[in-house]
Formats: structure tokens, C-alpha cells, sequence
């Protein structure tokens, strides 16, 4: 029996899950929560295993637990007085334009706001951006433009309501698995026709009617073409324009010059391209649901807007069932959205450029250091430390020297940059091996506050576990800061709700309808009713305390004469080109069953089993030299990096695809952004991490190995390894080519050699526990990993397993599976399903039976449709 439940969020992807934190004898276990508007109880892999993360966390040194400044330990007195130092010591010398604070969509609303208020406000420098820069920022340009307002019209039942959902740019199955879940069941309940915009046939193409494998960076062009279309079979809602809508006839003539060959320039076929433009026509309850595969390109904001067009011009915005639908990519991108966290923002949607705004919000901070005018956005930033125009620069919750674009001049601007401040949860990323001062800041579970979700909804996430070490919650550490720079008045905050409270009052400060985002119903919330407060969906002002479902259902928008605007947008072609030197044109994105930079879900060995390496996918027409398991090096304009490769029809010809997911502390130089250039949208700000000219090219090693040890062992004399989370052990995948010489432990091997095939292999043994195990040879070793892994696990080797060690086969009748993991909710791997499928199963549901696999997220069904198309070619799965 559970003797303590607590409900909070997921904090990983903006789907926004509600979560059910239940205390039992064993610990603290995850569920869904089955009254949170946003899952019903639904999770998916991620989700599912939050405590397994929590845990490893708890077991290894991964947390930063204690102040440090240059280098040395420090109290928290001494680490709040050496930042607020430096950053006085900076404006002094060189003005306030001198210091940047780069944030993060995994921070809570609360802090967040205390981010924006304490460098606009008060040290009154623009230049704080966000890594929101790199996922929607496309989105909020694009939304501003044609309603007004950032502001996401719909919600999450209109993808249940709807007739008709359009997937554009993404990969729904794997980056919002629970959205997918509702999705295909409302597929199957009662019809609903999907049509998946997308270059590659990802998982989501599993539950869709029609795929459009469309070139890269043609939507808009899609999009006027289906514009064209609409006006020409008379499918315009010619009365709702009338009275809502502003720009049609210039929108139509933009579209109707791309409209002539459409097919041809989206690289589709006429027969497909028809029956989308005739569905979408006949359908007036249609969703386009769009995500980074838009957002994430040099034209980025057009491209939404060619969506938003098609949706103004026919009416379908803020009804049941019909609305354009962006989903974000963090838990609180929302969020920072709403205090201005974006450089090109101020608290509450209003706008840096407007001077009754600056003034407005000036009054209400009693802030005479707030200053109009746009910031730097990210990519600009991080140029302005490295040219030293910015000084001095407090990094918090993100990992920006992996994840940025440009991410080897991100590291040099870091090494230059005088004064680096990190508040992280982790004790050691690429990023935080740059600060000379290093804050431990409180991580999920440990925190208290809100966020907001892709569908405008706020929720509560609460602290179920006391903060480790000198941790502390990120708006402290800034409230601290703030009062030793002689701002305490401003910032009198003894908890979240205190800074809720506020962030609610200045959203309906003087705001008579002008600004989309009002609380105000919110804005003397008590601390009890805070604790208490249930997931409310913005806006909720006075007159509407309940909150919005849906936006703009009315026909009356943001923009001052209450119409929405239709933007003349053309199809123009992404920055850079493919060319004989770079043939092939990558694309970047997420893996199934890991977050980010992996600082926490790559400390899971379940999600980590499901894709351990990075993995380029190529198309077998551009194999050339090429082998399906073999290492290759993929190099752009800007630098390169090893991968291993996978063959597949899933992409276009001419064109591969990455990851986004591994680092330098993962692996030897896995970041990806290390590849792409800094083009960015005009508008947005956002870069094109999506359309990257590269070449591939094989990389044969000297030999190719795999380490298991319990301590990470210093690697950097190999050009390649990549490492895994593997439970009682780390896993490294390695290639070289000198010959391995690993000094492991301070202890003497067990070694079989073969030098004739250039075989090595070696035990570390500690009396009668294994420390750590290394094969090796000119070839990938074919070793049972699994088997492996659980004599780390064994207190102490028998003497049967110890004599087959260095063989690296598991003994006869073990009964061992190592090809990986395909369901991570129910931890079920590749053999499981096959033994399943051998037994007799035939469909996706049998192997659900026989082993759960499938039954959890759903994530998995692809890769299981596709074991039983492999095994029984004939069977329908
Ligand atoms: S879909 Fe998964 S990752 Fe996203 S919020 Fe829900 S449980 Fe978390």
C-alpha cells in the first residue's frame, strides 16, 4: 500500500504529463496520472522511467552537490558574493550590454521570471536568450504575425475531435509519445485520416493513411499549393475572411506563383499530393499538428505561416477539432514564452519595441533600469562572447556547447569568455567544464512551481524529494544574487508562489485585452490554494477564472483591429545546397528514448538499451563504401565526427540522418551541432538544424572493441568511443587504431591474445569480482553483452563463469538475450519477440500478450511490425 502520493509533471517533453509520485516500501514509484487533462493516466518510455533515472542519480557522482568558484569548493555566502561580484564588476567596466544570461525550457515559470526580471530589470541588460531559441522560436514569430499574439490556439482533445490530423515536420511517436497514443486511438475509435508530412518514414508513418516524403525545405510551397488548391475548388471560407481575416489576396498570389508544380518541387508523386490537397479540402475539421521539422530552418517563420494561412483562409482556428497545433519541445518552453524569456520578448507578451510596454512594465517593476529593444538571440550570442562584446555569462539548466549549432566556435567563446557562471543539476557536461563558477541547482523532483504545456496549460510541479547536498532551487539562487547586487526589494521571494503571484499580477496589469496572456485570476492566490492549484489553461483573467480551451473560435484575434493576418510567404530554398564536396544533406533529431544532451535519461540502462551508439542512416542507393554496422565519418563546412552505420529505405536518397543526443562526455566527439552552421531565420532567430550538406564517408579502424568497467576510464586517446549506461557497469563501444593499451583499475588482466587476428582480450578481476572486461580484434567482437552485464551485477564470479570469461559466450542453457532492447516500458527485448513470433505470434496484439512488449507507450509497435514482417513476410502485422 502506498502510504504517501504527491502529484507533479514530467519533466521532459511539452506534452506536459501529469504524474502520480506514490511512496510504498520500496521507494518512490511513477505513474500517470489519470486526472491530468493533458495524459489520462497515459505515460511513455520516458516518463515511465523517471525513478530509474532518480535512482542511478542517487548511486552514482553525478549530481553537483556543492558551490565551487575557480575551481575550489566555496559556501553558498561566497558563491552568491563571487557572482555578484562579477557581474557588478562587469557592468562597471563595461556596461550592462556586457553581461548575458542564456536559459532554459526545463526551468520552472518562477524561475524563469526571476531570470528575465533581474537582468532586464535590474542589471538592465536585453541579452538574455533561450534554448526555446532552438525548438519553437520559429513558431512564436510566426504566431505573432498572423494572430498577434504567441498564443497556440487549440488543445490536445482536437486531435480527438478532428477528421483530419496533419503531422508536419513531426515525428509525433517518438517525440510526443502520449499525443500519438490519444491519436491513434482516436484513429482507431472512430476513423480519424492522418497524413504525415515528413522526410523520412519515421515511426509516426506506422498510424498514418498517407506520408508525404516530402524534400527538405519545401513546406511552403506544400502549403501554398494547398492554399491555391483551396481557392480554386472553392473550399475558402470567403464570410469568415470577410469578417476576421486581413492579406488574402496577396497570401494567394504568393501562393498561387509556387502553386504550378508542386509535386516537382516537393519531391512528391501527383497521386499523393492530390488525395492530401482533396482531403484537406473536403475536411473541415482538420489539425495540423507542426514541430521542428518547421520550426528548424532558415525560412522557419514562413513556413508556419504557409500553415496558418491555409487555417485562417478556411476558418478552421480555435474550433473543436479544427486548429493549427504547435507542439513544443520542452516541458516549459510554454512557460518561458510567457515571462519573456526569448530576447525578442519582455514579461507577459509584451514587446521590447513598444515603448508604453517598456514603460508599463518599468512602472510595475519600479525598474528604471529597463531598457527597450531586442536582445542578442542565441546563435548571435554566443558569436558576441566569442568576439568578447559579452563578459560575463550565467548558463542555467542547459547545455549549450552540444546542443547550440556552430558548437566548436560555443566551446571557444565559453574558453574565452572572462566570466562563465553555470547553475546545473549535473556535475560534469561539455558546458559546465567551462565555468569558473558552478551552483548546484535543484532538479525534478526536488523543485516546486509551475509550467506550462504545448496546450497553453498551466500545471504544478512538485518537490517530493529533499534537495541533495547544498542544492537549491534556481529562483533562490537568483533571488540570493539579486539581493547582494542591492536589489532586495525587488526580489522579496521566500517561495514559488510568492514570484507566481507576481508573474500573475503583470500579466493583467493594464492589460485590457491587448495582451493574449492574462492570469489575473490567479494573481492573489494564497499559498495553500497555490499547493492546491489544479492544471488551468491560459488565458485566465478575472471575468474567466475556469481559464480558455481554445482561442480565436470567435474570429477575433490579438492584433489591435481584432483580425487575423494572412502573410505573403514564397517557397525559397534552405541557406545551403548539397555540392560535390558535400553530396548528401543531413538531418538532426531525437531518439525514442532519450532527452536532450542525455544528462539524465542516458543514465538509464533501460532507455539507454534501445539505441546504445549513434547511429547514421543512410539510404542503401548512397551506401557506396559504406557497410550497415560499419563506422563512417560525416563531415560538413564545419567540422565532422564518427558514427556508426544503419542502411535504410526510411530516408530520401541524398539524404542521412543524426541524433541530437550525445556529447563529449558521452562519447569521443558526439556533439552534432559540431556540424551544423549558424544559419538562422531572419525573423526567429532560429537555426536550420535540419538541412546540413555533408559527406560520409567509411572509417575502418585498426580494430574495434567493447570495454565493461564500473568507473569511467579515461578514453581520450581513442577516436572513437561511445558510452552506455548498463546498470551495475558502464558499457563502451570502441574503435582505434593503435593497438588498445587500457590501464584499468591499477590491477593486473586476465588476457587471451590472438595475435595473428589481432584478438585481445582482458579481465580485470578484484579477488572474485570482476572490475572491468575488454574485448577486442580487427572485427566488432560478437560477445554476449547481456551475459556480460549481469557478472557485473554477481557479487562474486563462479568458477564456471570465470572459466568462459574471456570467451565472452554465456554457458550453455543461460538463456541470455543481447539484441537490445525493443519496449522499454516493459523492458522486452528483440529476443523475447522473436521467441514470441517463433511460438506462433502473428500480430502486433499475440506478442503483446506473450510479453507485454507494446502494451505500455506504444512507441514500440513499429520496430515490432517490423520483427514480424522480417520473420513471416506473408503475415499482416
Ligand atoms: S509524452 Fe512522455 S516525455 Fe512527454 S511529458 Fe508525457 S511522459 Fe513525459
Amino acid at each position: 500500500m502506498a502510504e504517501e502520493t504527491i502529484k507533479t509533471t514530467c519533466p521532459y517533453c511539452g506534452v506536459g504529463c501529469g504524474l502520480i509520485l506514490s511512496r510504498g516500501r520500496t521507494g518512490w514509484e511513477v505513474g500517470g496520472d489519470p486526472d491530468h487533462p493533458a495524459n489520462k493516466g497515459r505515460l511513455c518510455s520516458k516518463g515511465a522511467a523517471l525513478m530509474d533515472t532518480v535512482r542511478a542519480e542517487d548511486a552514482g557522482a553525478v549530481r553537483l552537490l556543492h558551490p565551487e568558484v575557480d575551481g575550489r569548493r566555496a559556501t553558498w555566502d561566497e558563491a552568491v558574493a563571487a557572482t555578484a561580484d562579477r557581474l557588478r564588476k562587469t557592468v562597471e567596466a563595461h556596461g550592462p550590454d556586457a553581461v548575458a544570461f542564456y536559459v532554459s525550457g526545463q526551468l520552472l515559470t518562477e524561475d524563469y521570471y526571476v531570470a528575465n526580471k533581474l537582468l532586464k530589470g535590474f542589471i538592465g541588460s536585453p541579452h538574455i536568450d533561450t534554448n526555446s531559441r532552438l525548438c519553437m522560436a520559429s513558431t512564436v514569430a510566426g504566431h505573432k504575425r498572423a494572430f498577434g499574439a504567441d498564443a497556440v490556439p487549440g488543445n490536445y482533445e482536437d486531435l480527438e475531435l478532428a477528421d483530419l490530423v496533419v503531422l508536419t515536420g513531426s515525428n509525433l511517436a517518438w517525440c510526443h509519445p502520449v499525443l500519438a497514443q490519444r491519436l491513434r486511438a482516436a484513429r482507431r475509435d472512430r476513423g480519424t485520416k492522418v497524413v504525415v508530412i515528413d522526410p523520412r518514414e519515421t515511426a509516426t508513418c506506422d498510424f498514418a493513411d498517407l506520408h508525404l516524403k516530402i524534400r527538405p525545405g519545401t513546406d511552403v510551397a506544400l502549403f501554398n499549393g494547398l492554399l491555391a488548391h483551396l481557392a480554386r475548388t472553392g473550399a475558402l471560407d470567403a464570410v469568415y475572411v470577410a469578417r476576421h481575416v486581413s492579406g488574402l489576396e496577396a497570401a494567394l498570389e504568393a501562393a498561387e506563383a509556387d502553386a504550378p508544380d508542386v509535386a516537382e518541387t516537393c519531391g512528391l508523386r501527383r497521386a499523393d499530393l492530390t488525395l492530401f490537397y482533396h482531403w484537406a479540402a473536403t475536411t473541415p475539421r482538420t489539425v495540423t499538428v507542426f514541430s521542428q521539422g518547421v520550426n528548424q530552418s532558415s525560412r522557419g517563420t514562413d513556413k508556419v505561416n504557409a500553415i496558418l494561412n491555409v487555417h485562417l483562409a478556411t476558418g478552421r482556428i480555435g474550433k473543436p477539432g479544427a486548429s493549427p497545433f504547435s507542439v513544443t519541445g520542452q516541458p516549459n518552453a510554454m512557460g518561458g514564452r510567457e515571462v519573456g524569456g526569448l530576447a525578442n520578448q519582455l514579461a507577459a507578451h509584451m514587446n521590447p519595441d513598444d515603448p508604453h510596454d517598456v514603460d508599463r512594465l518599468r512602472r510595475f517593476w519600479k525598474a528604471p533600469a529597463l531598457r527597450g529593444g531586442q536582445g542578442l538571440k542565441a546563435v548571435d550570442l554566443f558569436r558576441a562572447v566569442r568576439d568578447g562584446r559579452i563578459k560575463a555569462l550565467w548558463i542555467m539548466a542547459t547545455n549549450p556547447a552540444v546542443s547550440l549549432p556552430e558548437s566548436d566556435l560555443v566551446r571557444e567563446a565559453l574558453a574565452l569568455c572572462p566570466t562563465v557562471i553555470v547553475s546545473d543539476v549535473v556535475a560534469d557536461t561539455d558546458t559546465m567544464r567551462h565555468a569558473h563558477i558552478r551552483l548546484p541547482a535543484a532538479a525534478w523532483g526536488e523543485k516546486d512551481g509551475t509550467v506550462t504545456n504545448s496546450e497553453r496549460r498551466i500545471s504544478r510541479q512538485r518537490a517530493f524529494r529533499p534537495l541533495p547536498g547544498e542544492a537549491r532551487p534556481d529562483w533562490r539562487i537568483m533571488t540570493d544574487v539579486a539581493r547582494a547586487l542591492g536589489h532586495g526589494a525587488a526580489f522579496p521571494y521566500k517561495r514559488p508562489a510568492d514570484i507566481f503571484r507576481e508573474h500573475a499580477a503583470v500579466s493583467a496589469f493594464e492589460n485590457d485585452g491587448a495582451r493574449a496572456f492574462d492570469i489575473g485570476a490567479l494573481a492573489a492566490i494564497r499559498p495553500k490554494a497555490f499547493e492546491t492549484l489544479a492544471p488551468v489553461q491560459w488565458p485566465a483573467p478575472k471575468e474567466a477564472p475556469a481559464g480558455t480551451a481554445r482561442m480565436y473560435g470567435d474570429g477575433r484575434f490579438t492584433h489591435a483591429n481584432g483580425r487575423g493576418r494572412m502573410i505573403a510567404v514564397r517557397q525559397t530554398a534552405p541557406a545551403e545546397r548539397a555540392s560535390l564536396r558535400y553530396p548528401l544533406i543531413l538531418n538532426t533529431g531525437r531518439y525514442r528514448d532519450q532527452w536532450h544532451t542525455m544528462t539524465r535519461t542516458g543514465l538509464s540502462a533501460r532507455l539507454s538499451a534501445h539505441r546504445p551508439e549513434p547511429l547514421v542512416e543512410v539510404h542503401p542507393d548512397d551506401a557506396g563504401a559504406l557497410t550497415e554496422g560499419g563506422l563512417a565519418r560525416v563531415t560538413s563546412g564545419l567540422g565532422s565526427l564518427l558514427a556508426r552505420v544503419t542502411m535504410t529505405e526510411a530516408q530520401r536518397p541524398g539524404e542521412v540522418f543524426l541524433p541530437m543526443h550525445w556529447s563529449d562526455t558521452t562519447a569521443a566527439a558526439g556533439a552534432v551541432g559540431r556540424l551544423v552552421a549558424g544559419h538562422v531565420d531572419a525573423l526567429s532567430g532560429q537555426p536550420e538544424s535540419k538541412h546540413v550538406p555533408v559527406r560520409v564517408e567509411p572509417w575502418t579502424p585498426a580494430w574495434e572493441g567493447l570495454l565493461l568497467c564500473r568507473a569511467a576510464p579515461d578514453l581520450s586517446a581513442l577516436p572513437y568511443w561511445v558510452r552506455r549506461a548498463a546498470g551495475p557497469c558502464l558499457a563502451y563501444e570502441l574503435a582505434g587504431d593503435a593497438a588498445p593499451d587500457l590501464d584499468l583499475a591499477g590491477l593486473s588482466p586476465m588476457e587471451f591474445t590472438d595475435p595473428r587476428h589481432g584478438v585481445v582480450r582482458r579481465a580485470w578481476m578484484d579477488g572474485d569480482r570482476l572490475e572491468a572486461v575488454l574485448f577486442s580484434g580487427a572485427d566488432r567482437p560478437v560477445v554476449a553483452r547481456s551475459w556480460l552485464v549481469e557478472l557485473f551485477a554477481a557479487g562474486a564470479l563462479s568458477a564456471a563463469d570465470r572459466a568462459v570469461l574471456l570467451a565472452g559466450r554465456a554457458p550453455e542453457g543461460s538463456g541470455v538475450e543481447d539484441g537490445g532492447m525493443v519496449c522499454s516500458c516493459h523492458a522486452v527485448s528483440r529476443e523475447a519477440i522473436t521467441a514470441a513470433v517463433a511460438g506462433g505470434a502473428v500480430t502486433t496484439e499475440d506478442i503483446g500478450r506473450r510479453t507485454r512488449a507494446g502494451t505500455g507507450c506504444g512507441s514500440c509497435l513499429p520496430e515490432i511490425k517490423d520483427i514480424l514482417r522480417r520473420a513471416k513476410p506473408a503475415v499482416a502485422a
